[in-house]
Parts: C-alpha cells; sequence; structure tokens
C-alpha cells in the first residue's frame, strides 16, 4: 500500500510524462518538417482554390442580378423615351440612359472578369484534386515511421492517463486539489524530492536545507510537509 505522497509523486510524474509525449507526438521530426511543409501547402492550395471559387460564384450570382435589373431600368427608360412630350424630359431620360448603360457595361466586364477567374479556378482546382490522393499517400508513405511512433505514444498515454485517473480516485480530494492548485501556481512541479548529500538534506527544487523537525515528519510519511523556501510538497523516499 503507498502513502498518498507517493501517489501524489507518481501522479506528477505521470502528469509530465503526458505532457511531453504529447509535444512528442505531435512535433514533427526536424527531417519531416520540409515533406510536411510540402503537403500542407497543397492541402491549403486546394482549400483556398474552393474558397476563391465559391466566393466568385457568388459574386457571380450577385453581378446576374444587377445585370438583370440594369436591363429591365433600360428597357423601362427606352419605353419612357417613347412618350416624353418635351424636348427637356427627352435629354433628361436620355441622361438616365446613358448612366444605366455604363453601369451594364461595368458590370458585363465584371462578369466576363468573374468567369476568367472561376474558369481559371476550376481547372486549377481539377488538376490539384486530382493528384492529391496520390500525394497524399506518398506522404503518408514518407510518414510511415514517424505514425507508427505516433500510435505506440498514443498507447503509453492511454496506459498513463488510465493511471493518472486511477490515482486521481484514490488520493483524497482535500489532497487532490491541494496539490492541483501547487501544480498550476509552481509550473507542473508541486512535489519536490529531498535529496540527501552527505548527512545534510535539501528541497531538490530550491535546494534549501530541510529542517531537523520537518525532516522527522517526513520519515515517517504520514502527513504532507512542505518546503520552507519555495512552499513545494516534500517527497522523501528511504529507497531511492
Ligand atoms: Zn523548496
Amino acid at each position: 500500500m503507498s502513502s498518498v505522497l507517493d501517489q501524489l509523486y507518481r501522479l506528477q510524474d505521470r502528469i509530465q510524462f503526458v505532457r511531453d509525449r504529447v509535444r512528442e507526438r505531435d512535433t514533427v521530426p526536424a527531417d519531416l518538417v520540409e515533406v510536411d511543409r510540402e503537403f500542407r501547402e497543397k492541402v491549403e492550395a486546394v482549400e483556398k482554390l474552393q474558397a476563391r471559387l465559391s466566393e466568385a460564384e457568388k459574386e457571380q450570382r450577385k453581378s446576374e442580378t444587377e445585370f438583370a435589373d440594369l436591363r429591365e431600368k433600360q428597357k423601362k427608360y427606352q419605353t419612357q423615351l417613347r412618350s416624353v412630350q418635351s424636348s427637356r424630359e427627352y435629354s433628361a431620360v436620355l441622361n438616365e440612359i446613358d448612366g444605366v448603360d455604363r453601369q451594364i457595361r461595368t458590370t458585363e466586364e465584371r462578369l466576363l472578369a468573374l468567369e476568367e477567374e472561376i474558369e481559371s479556378a476550376r481547372s486549377e482546382l481539377a488538376t490539384r484534386e486530382q493528384n492529391l490522393p496520390a500525394e497524399t499517400a506518398q506522404h503518408e508513405e514518407r510518414l510511415k515511421d514517424w505514425r507508427m511512433a505516433q500510435r505506440v505514444i498514443n498507447d503509453e498515454l492511454a496506459a498513463a492517463e488510465a493511471e493518472i485517473q486511477r490515482l486521481e480516485s484514490e488520493i483524497p480530494p482535500r489532497d487532490r486539489s491541494e496539490f492541483h492548485r501547487l501544480l498550476d501556481k509552481k509550473r507542473g512541479l508541486a512535489v519536490s524530492r529531498v535529496i540527501q548529500i552527505a548527512s545534510s538534506y535539501s528541497c531538490s527544487a530550491c535546494h534549501v536545507k530541510i529542517r531537523p523537525a520537518a525532516l522527522q515528519v517526513l520519515k515517517a510519511g504520514r502527513e504532507i510537509v512542505y518546503c520552507d523556501s519555495c512552499k513545494r510538497i516534500l517527497y522523501y523516499n528511504a529507497h531511492a
């Protein structure tokens, strides 16, 4: 049966283990960074093209509606032109028609440009999408060893996380919450080992000597003792 202190020390160790392993798992190995970057760029290029295409298509629908509205306006003014009574009215309507004609030309130019953009985006996208499965397969092949290492790490993580859960459920709630409070405050090191050099004992985190009275309590191993200096929980292991 291990003491609460043993459990806390082990819990801290497992938490550190998980943190380090997750970092290791999620860090692309140096020799694969370039390969991975190139592949990511290919995937991102497809995503960007898809976004550009859908944006251009949206813009196209909007411009088409505008164009139809302008043609309606143009027709309306042309009808009006036939029924004007005065030359002043005539030139006013003519002015309106001029304005609409200009807008129609602008919209036509925009539609033309959009059509070109959509066409080129579609063709580039088609090529890229066609190549992507083979590129993905090639990429996975290059990353095979790393993927294997990641799977091993995931298994280790599952085991460590199960142990963390078990320890958390066994440690009394008050000690557990105190431990987590310290863990946050002390950047991942809540429990500090006691180290012995000759006949002097000190805290391994801050290297401050431990008072003899505190050492007695520590050696009994039944109570939580804090370091006078860094306020971490001290852990004394006689067998270490
Ligand atoms: Zn200390």
